[in-house]
């Protein structure tokens, strides 16, 4: 089947990318060549309902780095629709509205983390978000294959999620580490892409933040 009949198939990594790292990164393109994805769009958060830290006053800088750590991929690309809002970031109301612009025949893959889609059921209107993705869901370090394993069977069983598990090599890679690092004076050499590690130095982020 060509692409064309088939519809397009777009991959959405949605995060707080505070800073972007080889985690993300990496679960992106392991997600984009095992589901043959024509592309994936980085979708960083613009005010969490989740997250209590200064996500807001970092837009700028979270999308700035974003755009550097995807530059060398040509399947990669960075949306704004998330950060240029004044309301709090839904996925369902993010999706919904990329679905306008798609045809009914693409597919849209929501790539996550273990510890993100164990959370689903207290996603806003997390339902609705469901008849529109399909899950692709990472093991991390840190979350308990068994327990991942039986959230994600109760979580098709009340939302009617299509969720699928992915193994993936284990990066213990997170931004709350990056950042604490940073404030420590500690070197964060190799955890990130080299222009988003000297973006960070240059504009003095994350010296006093954890
Ligand atoms: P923080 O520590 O601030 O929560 P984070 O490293 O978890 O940051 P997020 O921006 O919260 O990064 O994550 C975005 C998505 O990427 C989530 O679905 C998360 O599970 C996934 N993710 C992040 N890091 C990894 C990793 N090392 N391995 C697999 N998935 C990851
Ligand atoms: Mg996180």
């Amino acid at each position: 089947m060509n692409k064309a009949a088939r519809g397009k198939r777009i991959g959405i990594m949605g995060g707080s990318f505070n800073p972007i790292h080889y985690g993300h990164l990496m679960l992106a393109e392991q997600i984009r060549t095992q589901y043959a994805l024509d592309k994936i769009i980085f979708i960083p958060v613009g005010i969490a309902a989740h997250k209590a830290n200064n996500l807001r006053e970092t837009r700028t800088e979270r999308y700035h780095m974003t755009a550097l750590a995807i530059e060398s991929n040509p399947f990669f690309e960075v949306s704004n629709y998330e950060l240029k809002r004044e309301e709090i970031s839904y996925s369902v109301e993010t999706i919904r509205h990329l679905r306008q612009s798609l045809d009914a025949s693409d597919s849209l893959y929501f790539i996550t983390g273990a510890d993100a889609i164990i959370l689903l059921d207290s996603w806003y209107h997390s339902e609705e978000l469901c008849q529109y993705v399909t899950f692709v869901a990472a093991t991390r370090p840190g979350v308990d294959i068994e327990e991942f394993e039986s959230k994600i069977e109760a979580l098709h069983l009340k939302l009617n999620a299509k969720i699928e598990m992915c193994f993936i090599p284990a990066l213990a890679i997170s931004s709350t580490d990056i950042r604490t690092r940073v404030s420590e004076g500690k070197s964060i050499k190799y955890l990130l892409p080299e222009s988003v590690e000297a973006y960070i130095y240059e504009k003095g982020l994350y010296r006093c933040d954890v």
